[in-house]
């Protein structure tokens, strides 16, 4: 379990001073000019070294991310453009930074946008995050009107502003590539990959997107050093992060956390237990709503880190767990997750806007037990013609929590449909 002197959100709960003199006094903003004057190379070194993986869901290493950043550009400008439209079911970590802890992220795009050569920082924020807009907004002109942005940031004589931009509410906003369409004015609707941002972003120019949690670590990594950092967790998954629990939890909360830990243990310590207790637990979406649900069975061993996840054939994502207890209908919450992502297709390309309206509403057929069996399969059918066959994650993203249910309920749905058969629905006869 992480210690107390090891958080890097030291004001995770809004318990103390969350200004600008009250996170200098826990160590923020302290000597930003000297971890700039090691230099960019030094910087993203560091950063590979310190084995940081991208905390938005997708995990890609970030060191590596910005060492794709040109060295030279043709004249055009870099930018740093940070995922703050944290949109994903159950997911409300950065959240608490942008509400609480918002100078980690203000210094921490500083110093990432100085180590990826990038004029500036936007920062695109989740349409209904009103209040952390405030909180973030007044951090930003406060670093202003202390030096610390503008043409002489922190008085390393190097150029830096971060604008913070609000989004209008659109899920597929959060994907990388709209969210780049969205800030240049135009409709929030992905581009092919490649190109990369990094090397056709913003505006045409190189462009790194990083989440607002990979972002607001990185100072306190330099500061503390890679080893500090990689010392928590185990190879390939290490580091802290902050996780989520919702649902059938008795205390659910965001706290920050090593990983490596098993799901049963931060479910104990953190969420205060499964309600009515671990055996009433029936089942666990661990990262957000496109991780594959698991039921009761996998998570009493399962490591909450990427390989424990993918171990379990599940994700790890955002680390934010959706808790579900014995009375849960479990085909029902997937069904309600298929009209979620089905809502928010951008309607872009075929497998993902006819896929999701045929998945959605197959779903609704299961709820209710009014299908075949074998449409069960027809259903898993479905999925895989979707999954991977789309221009951005949206697709795998409403495929995955079909294919768990599928997978991991399957004699749950087929008990369903028998009972309708047989006029024995029970609860679900008013459904
Ligand atoms: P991805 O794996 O395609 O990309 C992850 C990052 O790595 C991107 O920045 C991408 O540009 C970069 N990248 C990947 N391959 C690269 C390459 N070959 N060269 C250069 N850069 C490369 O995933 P994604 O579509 O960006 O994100 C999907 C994830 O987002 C899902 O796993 C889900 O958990 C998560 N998600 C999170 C939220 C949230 O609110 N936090 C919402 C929706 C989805
Ligand atoms: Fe749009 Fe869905 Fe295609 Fe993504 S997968 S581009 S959300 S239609």
């Amino acid at each position: 379990m992480l210690k107390d002197q090891d958080r890097i959100f030291t004001n995770l709960y809004g318990m103390y001073d969350q200004s600008l003199a009250g996170a200098m006094k826990r160590g923020h903003w302290d000597n930003t000019a000297g971890l700039l004057a090691n230099g960019r190379d030094w910087i993203v070194d560091q950063i590979k070294a310190s084995g940081l993986r991208g905390r938005g869901g997708a995990g890609f290493p970030t060191g590596l991310k910005w060492s794709f950043m040109p060295k030279e550009t043709d004249g055009r400008p870099s930018f740093l453009v940070i995922n703050a439209d944290e949109s994903e079911p159950a997911t409300c970590k950065d959240r608490e930074i942008m509400r609480h802890d918002p100078h980690c992220l203000v210094e921490g795009a500083l110093v990432a946008g100085y180590a990826m050569g990038a004029r500036a920082a936007y920062i695109y924020q989740r349409g209904e995050y009103t209040r952390e807009k405030e909180a973030l907004q007044r951090a930003i002109d406060e670093a202003y009107d202390a030096g610390f942005l503008g043409p002489n940031a922190c008085g390393s004589g190097y150029q830096f502003d971060v604008f913070l931009h609000h989004g209008a509410g659109a899920y597929i906003c959060g994907e990388e590539t709209a969210l780049l369409e969205s800030l240049e004015g135009k409709k929030g609707m992905p581009r092919m990959k490649p190109p990369f941002p990094a090397g056709a972003g913003l505006y045409g120019c190189p462009t790194t997107v990083n989440n607002v949690e990979s972002i607001s670590v990185t100072p306190t990594i330099l500061r503390r050093g890679p080893e500090w950092f990689a010392s928590f967790g185990r190879p390939n998954n290490v580091g802290v992060k902050l996780f989520g629990f919702s649902g059938h939890v008795n205390t659910p909360c965001v706290v920050e956390e090593t990983l490596g830990l098993s799901m049963r243990e931060m479910i104990e310590k953190h969420g205060g237990g499964v309600r009515g207790g671990w055996k009433n637990l029936k089942a666990v979406i661990p990262g957000g709503a496109s991780c594959p649900i698991l039921p009761a069975s996998m998570c009493e061993d399962a490591i909450m880190d990427f390989d424990g996840m993918r171990d379990k054939k599940s994700v790890f994502g955002t680390g934010c767990m959706i808790v579900m207890d014995q009375n849960t209908d479990v085909i029902k919450a997937v069904a309600r997750l298929s009209k979620f992502f089905h809502h928010e297709s951008c309607g872009q390309c075929t497998p993902c806007r006819e896929g999701t309206g045929w998945m959605s509403r197959l779903m609704d057929r299961l709820v209710t037990g009014d299908a075949e069996i074998e449409e069960i399969d027809m259903l898993q059918s479905v999925t895989k013609q979707v999954e991977g066959h789309t221009i951005c994650a949206l697709g795998d993203a409403a495929a995955w929590p079909i294919q768990g249910l599928i997978r991991n309920f399957r004699e749950e749905i087929e008990d369903r449909i028998k009972a309708r058969k047989t006029g024995r629905m029970g609860a679900f006869a008013a459904e």
